[in-house]
């Protein structure tokens, strides 16, 4: 049975629908990313300017996913059109280094705390898969702890513990140990048992993005146990680098890790990312005079598109405008409004939940009653499961949209938004919600 939400998405979107019906017999499930994937059909974008972006019916949709969170300046900054037109008039690749790549280099340095050392990459996936084979080079051990849900991207030791395990070895996945967040007796015992542990890696707000946030203490006990047992501590700051301050969450919360992976705001809105860290650690990478050192304890690394130009003038671009104006206090200030909005609009209509997350990032929770402080809201796993409900998730991303809010139960904010862009996302909720309750969603 359609839903009236659903119908109203089907009318507002015969454009997107049209796409999606060719699109099915090119790509598994239509789509080009997981994520992307949306029932009946997703929206196909046409273009975006600052907080907005259009779609190909013709639909102005106010941007809460913003690039997967690539994007704090907002869709299609002049300064960065700029400095990408002008770069590629002179070469999108010529095949040398490049005084870009040092600039942005020295930048992750700048505001990165661990950042002694670089080294950069297309993507975090690829960030988070040499800082693992760096760590393990480093210590001449093999294991990797993550945490349960915690995602690092789509290589397959960053798979263990998540969905669609299908083509990865088991050896593979026995080098990995997967263990609940916010339990260090559980850490420590795990590196003292297996004897083998090379790194620890982490979401440092928590898994998605911060979604299931661990306890900010959790961390300092990380970096107290890693360092006893010369474990390498990896943040994966690829969401919370340039974000949950201007020196990630590391600064954030003044823990300083032994590697840091980044992407997304890195790259400024193109394809970037990097491994950075303690200089021992990353020279892992860096030859020697000795030639059996070389061949099998030095870590190779190519990569085609390994700080392309034009990457790297989106990403100096950027990063140079969070390191010199107010981006992150402006985006945190968005998503301050958007929190306070929320948690209004569900004590005036009476229901259960609650709107979280730390700087710019914020997640509503629906269907639960709960006390939190706002920032870091821990649920109990049972609770989680009420909050993630998928039959409501679904609702409320298609209603959203149909309101021109590109959402979900995560909103991410940048400098761009106007304080009007939160108020009218607000408001759209309130109305999905008040449809959700004809639902009985909520
Ligand atoms: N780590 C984290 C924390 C991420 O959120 C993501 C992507 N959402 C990745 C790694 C992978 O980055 P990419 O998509 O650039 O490969």
């Amino acid at each position: 049975m359609v839903t009236p939400i659903e119908q109203r998405y089907i009318n507002l979107h015969p454009g997107s629908a049209e796409r999606y019906a060719t699109a099915k017999d090119i790509f598994p499930d239509g789509v080009t990313h997981d994520g992307r994937r949306l029932s009946p059909f997703p929206i196909y974008a046409t273009h975006g300017q600052g907080a907005h972006k259009w779609d190909v019916d013709g639909n102005r949709i106010i941007d809460y996913w913003t690039g997967h969170g690539s994007m704090i300046l907002g869709h299609s900054h002049p300064d960065v059109v700029a400095a990408v037109t002008e770069q590629m008039k002179l070469g999108s690749h010529l095949s040398a280094s490049s005084d870009l790549e040092i600039r942005w280099g020295q930048q992750v340095q700048e505001l990165i705390p661990c950042a002694e050392r670089v080294r950069f990459h297309s993507s975090g996936t690829e960030a988070t898969m040499m800082g693992m084979r760096m760590a393990r080079a480093y210590t001449g051990k093999t294991k990797i702890i993550k945490f349960d849900q915690h995602f690092h991207g789509w290589h397959d030791y960053a798979s263990a513990g998540g969905s669609g395990l299908g083509g990865l070895p088991k050896e593979t996945l026995s080098t990995m140990i997967v263990l609940p967040p916010n339990d260090i007796s559980l850490v420590e015992k795990a590196i003292q048992d297996d004897g083998d542990v090379a790194a620890l890696i982490l979401e440092p707000t928590g898994a998605h993005m911060g979604q299931i946030p661990i306890k900010p203490s959790f961390l300092g006990e990380l970096r107290e146990v890693t360092e006893r047992y010369g474990v390498v501590l990896i943040f994966d700051e690829v969401v919370t680098g340039f974000r949950t301050s201007k020196g990630g969450a590391q600064e954030y919360y003044g823990v300083t890790p032994d590697m840091a992976s980044l992407a997304k705001i890195l790259g400024g809105g193109l394809p970037g990312g990097a491994i950075c860290g303690k200089a021992g650690i990353i020279n892992t990478i860096q030859t020697t005079d000795d030639p059996e050192y070389n061949q099998f304890r030095r870590v190779g690394h190519n990569g085609t598109f390994n700080a392309n130009p034009l990457s790297a003038a989106a990403g100096t671009t950027a990063l140079n405008l969070v390191a010199t104006t107010p981006v992150n206090e402006i985006a945190n200030a968005r998503a301050a409004r958007m929190k306070q909005g929320f948690n209004d609009l569900l004590s005036r209509m009476e229901i259960p939940g609650c709107a979280s997350g730390i700087a710019s990032v914020v997640f509503l929770r629906l269907g639960v009653d709960h006390q939190c402080d706002k920032e870091v809201c821990i649920m109990t796993p049972e609770d989680m499961a009420v909050a993630g409900d998928a039959a409501r998730t679904a609702q409320l991303n298609l209603g959203l949209l149909n309101q021109g809010i590109h959402a979900g139960n995560r909103f991410l904010t940048m400098a761009a938004h106007s304080e009007d862009d939160i108020d009218e996302a607000v408001e759209a909720t309130g109305r999905v919600l008040t449809d959700l309750r004809g639902l009985g969603l909520v």
